[in-house]
């Protein structure tokens, strides 16, 4: 792994948090940080910060035109498990077939 050559300097918005606000509001990501959590970085921080948050949008839509449930199973997800989710919005984000049915399933997971 890289070092960072600038330090990540923490968003004062969200408090590194990366949300802020309602989730009905741009899906409640920060936009003094872009939903990075980071105000100041190096280059390569910054731009992976803001592809999450592209990628997210993307398939957010993606889900939300899937099914409730998936809806569900994609919030519920992001905040069980922040890995997997990442690699579930990979997948969304490829077309993986079985995903939003995954998703929704994850919704009624106990
Ligand atoms: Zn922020």
């Amino acid at each position: 792994m890289s070092t960072p050559l600038v330090k990540p300097i923490k968003c004062r918005r969200c408090k590194g948090t990366g949300e802020f606000g309602p989730s009905y509001v741009d899906f409640g990501i920060c936009k003094r940080c872009s939903g990075s959590g980071v105000e100041e970085g190096d280059k390569a921080t910054l731009q992976a910060a803001k592809k999450f948050v592209e990628d997210y949008r993307a398939a957010y839509q993606l889900v939300q035109a899937a099914s409730w449930d998936a809806l569900m199973g994609f919030r519920k997800l992001e905040v069980d498990d922040p890995a997997r989710f990442r690699k579930a919005l990979a997948s969304v984000l490829a077309g993986h077939p079985k995903v939003m049915e995954a998703l929704a399933a994850y919704a009624h997971a106990e």
